[in-house]
């Protein structure tokens, strides 16, 4: 079919965001949509939204907002809205927002074609269901579409934890693992189509547990083993975890799998005991740093990433001191960290709540911590030698970037040529987000 209307994605939220948003336009190329990069060359609008923190429903109204001119001076111009805010918000979008043509859940994307061609009639699509199939299964691939050495692969999906703070249980739904054979074929075509490094996503990803070939029921750690046969696969990284899911197999992948990168992102959300059992995380300070040291037996080179969460209901200054503690005993190389923000329906949403201007200064102080570390991480790479994989020009001419196995960003002077290609590079300065080098 030939590409004769345009589509312009705007992504909001986590990777699986992204994932999702490259998947829809595949399966909108494949109706003949061609993707733009500015909302004014379109003439279908997706925003992929996400609901994780404070105020997105209200960005999204605002964006909306935004885009009405749009919509006044181009009749015809499709706005759809996809993701969680849209599974949150459902019917109300279109009360509020009458300009909106589609709402979809982030769990019936595959049904996209078909509320598409309601769209073409002239009708509204709306659908937030729950369904029981494989999305992605059923969403149709646009082979033709061009890849960058990097990918992201959904392998896992909702999650069944329930902390008390998030959203998610009830924006993705429980717990769903992707089949294995479907998962190694969606690799070997990534791999055809020139990837060289993927990485396994999901909202708990190493809780997988899909259907093998035989029946049986595959963790993560083999399915990454078994990815890693892939020839001309040379990386795999995943994300993002709970403490509680890394088992013995997937800690001996760190230090037996030469594919799987020294990189972990292992969220801790805080460092006092009293404080993750009000969270529901189901583990304690003290077993989160028996488990790094653990898996740093497997990996001694590792870089760890983290998540945290200040000002949860009923943090105390001292509750505050046990994360500062805990950031100060586990080293992290990156982290994020977050204010916390009371999600509706939530049970933490009815409890009451932390002085905002005392969670900003917690905030603050923690931040300066983790960023502290995460300079001193990088420093450390200096006079060391990395591969890195190029993925793309950098800002300077002449220069190229990428990522090093511990997910560093990295650049330097080279051709044009090594896009694509994994190439050692001796480490020379250390910058605010980034390394430079020397290719080795
Ligand atoms: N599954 C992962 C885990 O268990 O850590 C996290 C997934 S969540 C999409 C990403 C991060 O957003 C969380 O780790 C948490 O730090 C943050 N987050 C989630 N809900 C939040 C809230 N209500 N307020 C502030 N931060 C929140
Ligand atoms: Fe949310 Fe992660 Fe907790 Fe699941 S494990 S409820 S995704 S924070």
């Amino acid at each position: 079919m030939t590409a004769t209307k345009k589509l312009y994605v705007k992504t909001y939220g986590c990777q699986m965001n992204v994932y999702d948003s490259e998947r829809m336009a595949e399966a909108l190329g494949a109706q003949g949509y061609e993707q733009v990069d500015t909302p004014e060359a379109a003439d279908m609008i997706l925003l992929n939204t996400c609901h994780i923190r404070e105020k997105a429903a209200e960005k999204v109204y605002s964006e909306l907002g935004r885009l009405k001119p749009l919509r006044a001076a181009k009749p015809d111009l499709k706005i759809g809205v996809a993701g969680c805010v849209a599974q949150a918000e459902g019917e109300e979008i279109m009360r509020r927002q009458p300009m909106v043509d589609l709402v979809v859940g982030p769990q019936t994307y595959h049904r996209l074609p078909a509320m598409m061609e309601a769209l073409e009639r002239g009708g509204k699509a709306l659908d937030t269901d729950f369904p029981e199939e494989d999305k992605f299964a059923h969403l149709p691939r646009d082979r033709r579409a061009t890849r960058g050495p990097t990918a992201f692969l959904t392998v896992q999906e909702g999650c069944d934890k329930f902390c008390s703070f998030c959203v998610v249980p009830y924006t993705r739904g429980a717990e769903v693992s992707r089949p294995v054979e479907r998962l190694l074929g969606e690799a070997r075509d990534l791999v055809e189509r020139g990837v060289r490094e993927i990485t396994l996503l999901g909202q708990n990803v190493n809780a997988y547990h899909g259907a093998g070939p035989g029946g049986d029921e595959w963790g993560l750690a083999r399915l990454i083993r078994t990815m890693a046969d892939i020839d001309g696969l040379a990386r795999i990284r995943f994300t993002t975890s709970h403490p509680n899911d890394m088992d013995d197999d997937l800690i001996a992948a760190h230090g037996d799998c030469d594919k799987l990168m020294p990189y972990l992102h292992l969220p801790v959300q805080a460092g006092s005991d009293r404080i993750l059992k009000a969270m529901n995380r189901k583990h304690t300070a003290a077993g989160y740093i028996r488990l790094i040291e653990r898996i740093r037996a497997a990996r001694p080179d590792l870089a760890l990433s983290g998540d945290f969460i200040v000002g949860f209901p009923g943090e105390t200054e001292a509750d505050f001191q046990a994360t500062l503690d805990l950031v100060e005993a586990v080293g992290y190389s990156s982290a994020f960290s977050f204010k916390y923000s009371p999600r509706p329906g939530t049970p933490a949403a009815e409890r009451a709540q932390v002085d905002p201007a005392e969670a900003d200064d917690r905030l603050q102080r923690l931040q300066a911590l983790l960023t502290r570390q995460q300079r001193a991480a990088q420093d450390a790479m200096v006079g060391r030698t990395v591969n890195v994989l190029f993925e793309k020009a950098g800002r300077m001419p002449g220069q190229i970037v990428g990522k090093s196995e511990y997910l560093h960003a990295v650049h330097a002077k080279g051709d044009a040529g090594l896009l694509g290609r994994i190439a050692p590079v001796r480490i020379v300065e250390s910058g605010p987000n980034s390394l430079g080098g020397v290719l080795a």
